[in-house]
């Protein structure tokens, strides 16, 4: 079976709260690119634009496109480090990419970053990305809850990117595709601002992918705006298949001739994935992958314990979450404890990074107590980003260890005078 990208979306925009947008996306079928640059100056820009601009060269042997898109996601990376040592305000540039390609029955995957994949299948999303981000580590690690992931003061402080190292560990997957598969890749500045559940529903609600971007989009600045948002969206459909397995668009089309299936009213969706088009799914899953991928069902941002049995298959990962939820609940009130000491002291500092991803000094401890009172408070900024520092230093230096006021300033000092560097 030969799928087809019968409908696609891709915009950026700035945000509300950023000068600059450092998104860059490249949307040329059946190649889909996502790339979050980041560093000072204009490097995020430079970064990004440079990944794309790799992608946009094509990937040459497209037999095996998982290793096609790995190939270039190094190239990408390659140039992005070279460049970044021509320049001294390029210095440590970095970018996040997201790259799908699509293939007859497959879509396959490279990423590096928190920028994200979804795919929307019978109303339901999937994320098809992790994060590499230190939140995300420190929520696999159990160290932290995803009610603390959302508003972490390290939250933007991401681990992997291509540029800052001289070779980059690529993340590959392929997915069986199926007609009807919507699939979403964005920048963070749309997951940071919209939870899971906002998102699948603003794809549900509409028929159009463009009328779907635009509300993503829309929803993400009525919420802050606090980032660059990128959007891209595509729907595959198998062009031989019968008028029941019709995209909703295409359906509206065909409606209004006489010919039209079943009737539809223009704009009516069409349940996905039972149309009489539709593969079984046992053969596609089956057979068109050889390696089963890893499909990790949306988490809701605050999960409730006891989360309705909603689809097949988040009961296993539902149950392990639960049992980590409660694991970290106990470990978090006994710290909150620790922490109200901590703060009645007034003298512990640790180190993180704000929301611009700028290295920074928090007074108090890295913990939020339910409802949302936090336990730190921003002390100073400082001039140093993050995404300049190598992984070995960030996970050092950004590991949540609590210092004196003395110690977490020298610290932050020699940082930015360099001498930390590498
Ligand atoms: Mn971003």
């Amino acid at each position: 079976m030969m799928l087809r990208v019968a409908e696609q979306y891709a915009a950026t925009d700035t945000g509300r709260q950023r000068r600059a947008n450092e998104d860059s996306l490249l949307a040329r079928s059946p190649l889909f690119v996502v790339a979050d640059g980041m560093g000072g100056a204009q490097a995020g820009e430079v970064a990004s634009r440079l990944a794309v601009d790799v992608f946009e060269e094509g990937l040459g042997d497209t037999a095996e496109p998982e290793s096609g898109l790995a190939e270039r996601a190094g190239a990408a990376n390659a140039r992005i480090h070279e460049l970044s040592h021509s320049n001294a305000e390029q210095a440590g540039m970095g970018t996040t990419l997201t790259a799908v390609y699509v293939a007859p029955a497959e879509v396959a995957i490279a990423h590096v970053g928190d920028s994200r994949a979804y795919r929307l299948r019978a109303g339901e999303l999937t994320r098809l990305t992790d994060d590499h981000s230190l939140v995300d580590e420190l929520m696999r690690q159990g160290k932290i809850t995803p009610e603390e992931a959302v508003d972490h003061p390290q939250r933007s402080v991401i681990t992997r990117a291509l540029g800052p190292e001289p070779s980059v560990e690529v993340d590959t997957r392929t997915y069986s595709a199926r007609p009807g598969d919507v699939y979403l890749l964005c920048s963070d500045g749309l997951t940071t601002m919209l939870s899971e559940e906002q998102v699948a529903e603003l794809l549900r609600s509409h028929a159009r992918l463009h009328d779907a971007g635009e509300a993503l989009i829309a929803a993400a600045n009525e919420a802050g705006g606090r980032d660059n948002i990128t959007v891209v969206l595509f729907r595959l459909e198998d062009p031989s298949a019968p008028a029941g397995a019709l995209a909703p668009e295409t359906a509206e089309r065909a409606a209004l001739s006489p010919a039209g299936p079943d009737g539809l009213a223009a704009g009516e969706a069409i349940p996905e994935g039972d149309g009489k088009g539709a593969p079984d799914p046992g053969e596609l899953e089956g057979v068109l992958v050889p390696s089963a991928p890893v499909h990790r069902p949306v988490q809701p941002r605050r999960p409730r314990p006891a989360a309705a049995p909603g689809s097949p298959g988040e009961g296993r990962r539902r149950r392990r979450l639960r049992r980590l939820v409660g694991v970290t609940v106990a470990l978090v009130v006994l710290g909150s404890i620790a922490a109200g000491a901590y703060l009645a002291a007034q003298s512990v500092y640790f180190i993180g990074t704000n929301a611009r991803g700028l290295v920074t000094l928090y007074r108090g401890v890295p913990y939020q107590l339910p409802g949302g009172v936090k336990l730190y408070r921003s002390d100073y900024v400082s001039g140093v980003s993050a995404a300049t520092l190598s992984p070995v230093r960030r996970g050092t230096l950004l590991d949540h260890s609590l210092h004196s006021q003395a110690k977490a300033s020298s610290l932050i000092r020699s940082l930015e005078l360099g001498q930390l560097s590498e």
